[in-house]
């Protein structure tokens, strides 16, 4: 197998479903090794297997990345088993949405743990990987992409701590990004709007029949076109650095 990310190895958090395993099948069928981590790990095992049938090669490892001790050891473990860490997809995330007033509070506390605790633990993690990978690595230039949302980028009525989470994540890469970007570790903020995936599955029953209307009335995105989105961001030559990449379907307006 050749590609453009040859020589490359890339830990994928939130593999075992969606848009990462979508990013993790991509990454791989263009030469990149992959760490898969997610807790289900039966899906990141099927994945490992359907990606070494067609020639690349991937690690599974089941990780919490809720739990610091589990996401500095999946990194630890990424970079042992696979001998470099330069490219890091910080994508685990879950939306618990509904309306603020009365919502319950392990709601709120869930996505704050995964999509902002989770993603700094990953990235504190990786980080000193990634400016090694940026000198000695094969393409000389790493690369930490963090998955926000349109949510990232304005907000809506019952999406309040959905939204806090992914605004939050995107202060916290741009800030990173002017830190370390001299170092050519790029970092970049992927916002996809709707992308058919399990996401919406999490939400309360009584939210859950506005939303599914909400998504249906568009032509959702694949978790295959925020893939190849990454792709693109990855394998950039180490001029360029793609910072912000927001894509909805065609049909949604906000
Ligand atoms: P999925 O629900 O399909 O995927 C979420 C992934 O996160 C799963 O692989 C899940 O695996 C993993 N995950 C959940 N909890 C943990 C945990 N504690 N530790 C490790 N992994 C965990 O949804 P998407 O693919 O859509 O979501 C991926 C990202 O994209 C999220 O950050 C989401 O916010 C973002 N996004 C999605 C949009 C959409 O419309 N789908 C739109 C905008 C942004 P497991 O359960 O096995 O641990």
């Amino acid at each position: 197998m050749t590609g453009r990310l040859e020589g490359s190895a890339a830990l994928v958090t939130g593999a075992s479903s969606g848009i990462g395993a979508a990013t993790a099948r991509v990454l791989a069928g263009q030469g990149a090794a992959v760490a898969l981590a997610a807790r289900r790990k039966d899906r990141l095992d099927d994945l490992a297997a359907e990606i070494g049938e067609r020639g690349g090669r991937a690690v599974v490892i089941p990780t919490d990345v809720t739990d610091q001790v589990e996401a500095t050891a999946a990194v630890e473990r990424a970079v042992a088993e696979l001998g470099l860490l330069d490219i890091v997809i910080n994508n685990a995330g879950v939306m618990l949405l509904g309306p603020a007033v009365g919502a319950p509070l392990d709601e709120w506390e869930r996505m704050i743990q995964l999509n902002v605790l989770g993603a700094l633990y990953v990235a504190h993690a990786s980080i000193p990987h990634l400016l090694a990978a940026a000198e000695s690595s094969p393409r000389r230039v790493a690369d930490l992409v963090n998955v926000s949302s349109v949510a990232g980028r304005m907000t809506r009525v019952g999406s309040a701590v959905y939204n806090l989470t992914k605004h939050g994540l995107g202060a916290f890469s741009d800030s990173l990004r002017q830190e370390i970007t001299r170092r050519h570790v790029r970092v970049s903020l992927v916002e996809p709007g709707a992308v058919d995936t399990e996401l919406p599955d999490h939400v309360r029953p009584e939210v859950a029949g506005a939303l599914r209307q909400r998504l249906e009335s568009v032509e959702r995105l694949e978790a295959d076109d925020i893939a190849d989105t990454i792709e693109f961001i990855v394998s950039r030559p180490r001029r360029m650095a793609i910072n912000e990449v927001l894509v909805r379907p065609t049909e949604q307006d906000q």
